[in-house]
């Protein structure tokens, strides 16, 4: 037996080194989340775009958010059909060429029940082919070539010079930023949107963030977030969180 550790001695090393750890609250690797019990429940829908792992980053580690990602088309396929039974909003950053039917049904009853809806950045060149949902809900569209006139346009990397349009809970707490992001030009924008931010540069149309016209639920469109730089930036994380915020019907802090 000389020479052979018994199996109990290691398992009472091994424990020495761990238990202590776990037992005195020092794991820092276990944080529950959300820590509010009134946290936000947040359905993120992603799918149809890739996207920078860091776009999760925006809604992670908020203590007043709990938020589930789901992809597209099993997030819409049996998704909520009404605020407060699990989710309080929708964040959209997908971007699906159609909608099934069903997922019509989820998105559609969603918002005539009053639910709040985020769309995200490329999630306006999605769902482009249901009419109802860029005309009433969104207020707005990217134009695809082939489908109408004048085709809407992107560019990369480029320096975009961000000033408030409007007071509104969901511009709070934000001043003028400027942000290294992708612009689109050339969208259909409803006439009856209230634009919230607008730049100048002149590879965009000007509003790159708005409240839709659509009376029955709180929908805001941001048109920034394309990539890290969008990502981590400070005033883009803001402005998202209080988008999340007001679309749920929760007051942002000013
Ligand atoms: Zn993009």
């Amino acid at each position: 037996m000389r020479g052979v550790v018994s199996p109990l001695v290691l398992l009472a090393v091994f424990g020495a080194l761990v238990l202590p750890c776990a037992a005195s609250g020092k794991d820092e690797a276990h944080r529950p989340s959300p820590r509010r019990a009134d946290a936000v429940k947040v359905l993120l829908v992603t799918g149809g775009h890739d996207h920078d792992i860091s776009f999760y980053s925006v809604l992670d580690g908020h203590d007043d958010l709990d938020v589930r990602v789901d992809g597209y088309p099993s997030a819409l396929r049996d998704g909520p059909r009404s605020p407060g039974k699990g989710t309080d909003v929708v964040v959209l950053y997908d971007m699906p060429v159609a909608m099934a039917p069903e997922g019509e049904a989820t998105l559609r009853q969603w918002v005539e029940n009053g639910g709040g809806v985020v769309v995200l950045h490329h999630a306006i060149a999605g769902r482009t082919g249901w009419r109802w949902w860029y005309e009433e809900v969104v207020g707005g569209r990217y134009v695809e070539a082939g489908v109408g006139e004048p085709v809407s346009s992107y560019r990369h990397d480029d320096v975009v010079k961000v000033q408030i349009s409007a007071a509104h809970p969901v511009t709070a707490g934000l001043e003028p930023f400027v942000i290294h992001d992708e612009t689109y030009k050339d969208l259909w924008i409803s006439p009856r949107v209230r634009v919230l931010l607008r730049t100048d540069n002149p590879t965009s149309d000007g509003p790159v963030a708005w409240i839709s016209p659509y009376p029955k639920a709180r929908v805001v469109y941001v048109q920034l977030g394309h990539g890290r730089e969008a990502h981590l930036h400070p005033s883009f994380r803001r402005l998202v969180g209080n988008a999340v915020l007001w679309a749920a019907g929760r007051p942002t802090v000013p």
